[in-house]
């Protein structure tokens, strides 16, 4: 036992200073494979609890474990949540002036550390690797470890130079972790990080808090709206694929009175900085953003994260959707998916000059494209793409909720690919259905199409509805869309015995409709919120947390809260049995905590 605090076993330590009852699946074995100096790779998914499996070895084994993380604000977030706890951690990158940092590396010289944070480039260079040559190391813990690969989706170039670490230092023990690695990526980082004798420890992917939902996007900022609402008072994320449609969002949702900010790569640093810190300190609810945004973001009470266009690929947007419930708690991600959002996607992957990339970033897209438009169990699409299936249906995804409800649209596609022969093939979605439903545009008129006889032959049925007839037979195959021409709609091979009519066909029933339908029902989401326990445990957070200067969850999750006005502690012993409450934070909050609950039960809440 070298940490100050660590104790003998690492599960009293976990006790002790976390405040957790027990190890989570996987956890206990990598704890103890790192104590026994040995090398480990972990995939697991965000909120798996990754972190704990290299904090605790770190403690106990002598020395101070070094942890490379790419992003400045991820450290001080995972700093900040360790001093919380009585451990002592300290970060080291760009962020730090000159007598910060040599305060930093003072008390590493002085063997104060049982962590130390560092940004690669940082811990890679010539005169930081001697200082460390110098110490005793207790492990490496290689965070966000797919950065290393060129085949993860967001190779960085400074961690290809931890590749040396091991050459190094060959005694000390180094563990990989990543939520998101395909298998080519996987066998890419052990290559990459010289961890060939490594163990390799792959969790469970499934979130089930998360309730996985996809909307076809008819009119977005509404359906947005309506998420929000069902989350009120919560934190949410919401992602747009360009940083003008980022201001436009986030300007909206301010006018309607939400509590929004935008952020993106384009906005200075220091606005960007204040956004995130807004955010985790519960002062913004709601942050509209890039892809840029996030990496940095462990907030463990983010209750929403909506996409309201079409992500890259899977693995983006099972990391960003991972945002959401990292502390267990129900949650629910939102993709709002459009006609042309496929359609402007393979566009540009089909300007990317590189054949492989294009290769592979077009791969990428067909499996996201998929997931959107799946009929079955979202989850299982998911999942299954990481290669793990599920046993059962998972209960808790649009598809489970709600199972498609099919139709004869025999007719429908019928109206529909005829359309299509009419205009010989020369006219994306929008024109086809314009010609439906007669519409008199001039468009319309200049090419003559109110003279074809489909011309409002399907004026009984809804922009939305034929979008969605149309989108499921290019889905089906019965239509392709040519994406180098502006998206121009395609017979097949398979349309023949439709259009002959020797061939009927069922269709989902066009999910507009359910939506409408739904939205009128209540939320059946439990929220705390309404709890007035919770409230007043969440304001005495808040304040704590505000004077000192740190994020509400350092303090303590929302779970913890939660298990508080459930149980209702009156001493700081029957306290300590709530989870996420350590001896440490004991005793600094105990008695405050302790106050509320008498306080709210004298006025009888
Ligand atoms: P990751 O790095 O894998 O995304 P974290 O390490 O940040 O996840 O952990 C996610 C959340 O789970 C944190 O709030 C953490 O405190 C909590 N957690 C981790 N391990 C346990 C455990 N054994 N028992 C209870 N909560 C845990
Ligand atoms: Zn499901």
């Amino acid at each position: 036992m070298f940490s100050s605090i660590a104790l003998s076993e690492p599960l009293e330590t976990l006790r002790s200073v976390f405040g957790f009852p027990e190890f989570r699946p996987h956890q206990r074995e990598i704890v103890d494979e790192l104590l026994a100096g040995r090398d480990a790779f972990v995939l697991m998914p965000t909120g798996g609890g990754k972190s704990l499996c290299y904090q605790i070895p770190a403690m106990h084994r002598e020395g101070v474990g070094i942890v490379v993380s790419p992003l400045i604000s991820l450290m001080k977030d995972q700093v900040d949540a360790l001093r919380a706890n009585g451990v002592r951690a300290e970060f080291y990158n760009s962020s730090l002036g000159a007598e910060e940092s040599r305060r930093v590396l003072r008390a590493l010289h002085a063997r104060e550390l049982d962590l130390l944070y560092v940004a690669p480039e940082r811990l890679m260079s010539e005169g930081f690797l001697e200082r460390l040559s110098g110490e005793a190391i207790a492990l490496f813990a290689i965070d966000e470890a797919h950065c290393v690969s060129q085949w993860g989706h967001d190779f960085r170039p400074e961690y290809v130079q931890l590749g040396a670490l091991r050459k190094h230092f060959p005694e000390v023990p180094m563990v990989a972790l990543t939520a998101t690695a395909d298998p080519q990526t996987r066998s890419d980082i052990l290559e990459q990080l010289g961890l060939r004798q490594a163990k390799v420890f792959v969790a469970g992917f499934d979130r089930p808090n998360i309730r996985y939902l996809v909307q076809e996007k008819t009119k977005p900022f509404n359906q947005l709206v309506d998420c929000l609402e069902r989350w009120k008072g919560e934190s949410a994320i919401v992602y747009c694929l360009s940083r003008k449609r980022v201001e436009e969002v986030a300007q909206k949702l301010r006018l309607a009175g939400w509590s929004a900010a935008a952020y993106h790569a384009g906005l200075p640093s220091a606005q960007r900085s204040r956004v995130q810190e807004d955010f985790l300190r519960d002062d913004v609810r709601i942050v509209v953003a890039t892809v840029a945004f996030g990496m940095g973001i462990d907030k463990p009470n983010v209750r929403a994260v909506v996409h309201y266009d079409l992500p890259k690929h899977l693995e983006g947007y099972y990391q960003e959707t991972g945002r959401a419930g990292r502390d267990g708690l129900e949650s629910e991600a939102v993709l709002l998916y459009g006609l042309s959002d496929a359609v402007v996607a393979r566009q540009l992957v089909g300007q990317n000059a590189n054949a492989e990339q294009r290769r592979i970033e077009s791969h990428k897209l067909d499996a996201m494209v998929g997931f959107a438009e799946a009929l079955t169990c979202r989850r299982r699409v998911l999942l299954g793409y990481f290669g793990e299936a599920l046993d059962a249906d998972c209960g808790n995804c649009d598809r489970c909720l709600k199972p498609v409800e099919l139709y004869d649209a025999t007719d429908d596609a019928y109206r529909a690919l005829m359309a299509v022969y009419e205009v010989r093939q020369r006219a994306g979605v929008r024109l086809v259905i314009d010609v439906l439903r007669g519409a008199e545009t001039d468009q319309v008129r200049r090419l003559g199409h109110h003279r074809l006889p489909t011309y409002g032959q399907g004026a009984d049925r809804s922009t939305e509805h034929w979008a969605s007839v149309i989108r499921q037979l290019i889905h089906h195959g019965y239509l392709v869309q040519d994406v180098a021409k502006f998206g121009v709609l395609k017979l097949t091979p398979k349309t023949r015995p439709i259009l002959h009519k020797e061939q009927g066909l069922q269709l989902a029933v066009p999910q507009e409709r359910i939506a409408r339908r739904r939205s009128k029902r209540k939320p059946t989401a439990d929220h705390a919120a309404d709890d007035p326990l919770f409230q007043a445990l969440r304001a005495v957070r808040k304040e704590i947390a505000d004077a000192a200067g740190v994020p509400p969850y350092v303090v303590f999750g929302d779970a913890t809260l939660k298990e508080m006005a459930a149980r209702k502690p009156r001493t700081l012993e029957s306290m300590l049995e709530v989870s996420g409450v350590g001896l440490h934070k004991l005793k600094k909050y105990g008695d405050r905590f302790l106050e509320a609950i008498v306080r709210n039960d004298r006025t009888g809440g």
